[in-house]
């Protein structure tokens, strides 16, 4: 099996450099051309021909391999299919923002967190990413779409709480100022609610923007579509949101679907208003986008813009999420395994 340099920082490139009888400094030159998108060795020029056809025989830099794209035709979106090496697919969106670039990644290929009404899930989990896999689907997406990246969403599909410490070495990855160098600021990590992972994450990672996906405000409604409150109830995420609020001093997004007529009445942002009363956060309302599959639909804009004056006259800051990329099943919770 080869090595894929891509999971190393430069330390353990450095290690791994020198194991194989190199000069250390070489570590670095081979780390920027990772960063800067070069896919194979062949393509470090600055390395002797000898040194690239040895690497080549170790190890790799890209395991992924784009198997088809897709365009947006309303809006610059673009969605990337990718094979894994062991045939497994996952997907991956590119999109432009007046303020820079960003790009969704999938932290699993696949899902076991069943949600009813996300795509994302309908295979069941394969397995877990790895840093690699996260990181390179950041390159593959700039190199492809030759723009620079200034956001990363983990919000493809999976859990990226069911994959911790994958995510946890990927981001520090994407941070690290000698390779892409992105503010933790700059990037959003979405949990439909694994509870002892948030005090978790907020200790590691107190600058990394954290995302919750509520959808519902009642256990009973939230139980029958989001199975992991089975196990972790309202009360016991929005008490880990609150001192995770606490803790870290971050604002709290919360997302929340709007279905028609399952949780989009005014009592029910009466009650999400309720729950959420005195927290630092901010509340998405994402009009349910169609998934085959599920039956379910979207709320109209009105009802949607109802629902959000509620929550502003109860005092909860929302904003009517506007979806990119829903053309081409690029939006939330349309990713699939290919
Ligand atoms: N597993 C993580 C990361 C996925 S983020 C999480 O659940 O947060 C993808 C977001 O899209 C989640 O908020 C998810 O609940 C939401 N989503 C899933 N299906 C959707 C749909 N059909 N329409 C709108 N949003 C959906």
């Amino acid at each position: 099996m080869k090595k894929n340099l891509t999971n190393m920082n430069l330390n353990e490139l450095e290690r791994f450099i020198t194991d194989i009888g190199e000069q250390k400094f070489r570590a670095r030159q081979i780390y920027k051309w990772i960063s800067s998108g070069a896919e194979s060795f062949e393509e470090m020029t600055d390395l002797s021909k000898e040194l690239r056809h040895k690497l080549q025989e170790v190890a790799t830099v890209c395991s992924l391999e784009l198997l088809k794209v897709q365009e947006s035709a309303s809006d610059h979106t673009r969605k990337f299919l990718f094979a894994l090496e062991d045939g497994n697919t996952i997907e991956t969106v590119f999109m432009k923002y007046k303020y820079g670039n960003s790009v969704c990644i999938s932290s699993q290929a696949g899902c076991r967190m069943g949600c009813t009404f996300c795509a994302s899930g309908i295979g069941g989990l394969k397995r877990n990413l790895t840093a690699a896999e996260m990181l390179e689907q950041v390159l593959a997406a700039s190199r492809q779409a030759g723009e620079k990246i200034n956001h990363i969403v983990v919000m493809g599909t999976g859990e990226p709480f069911d994959n911790y410490l994958n995510l946890a070495q990927f981001l520090e990855l994407i941070h690290d100022p000698e390779g892409l160098n992105i503010s933790y600021r700059n990037i959003t990590v979405s949990t439909c609610g694994i509870v002892p992972m948030i005090s978790r994450f907020g200790h590691d990672f107190p600058q990394v923007n954290l995302a919750i996906s509520l959808h519902a405000p009642e256990d009973s409604l939230r139980s029958r579509t989001m199975p992991v409150n089975r196990s972790y109830p309202i009360d016991q995420l929005i008490q880990a949101c609150r001192e995770y609020g606490r803790k870290t001093g971050r604002r709290i997004t919360f997302e929340y679907a709007l279905v028609k007529g399952v949780n989009d009445s005014l009592s029910h942002a009466d009650r999400l208003s309720d729950l959420l009363r005195g927290m630092l956060c901010h509340v998405n309302l994402i009009p349910l986008n169609e998934v085959r599959e599920t039956g379910l639909h979207g709320t109209d804009r009105e009802t949607a813009e109802r629902f959000r004056a509620q929550l502003e006259k109860r005092g909860i800051p929302a904003t009517i999420r506007r979806e990119l990329g829903a053309d081409i099943s690029a939006a939330c919770g349309q990713l699939r395994l290919g």
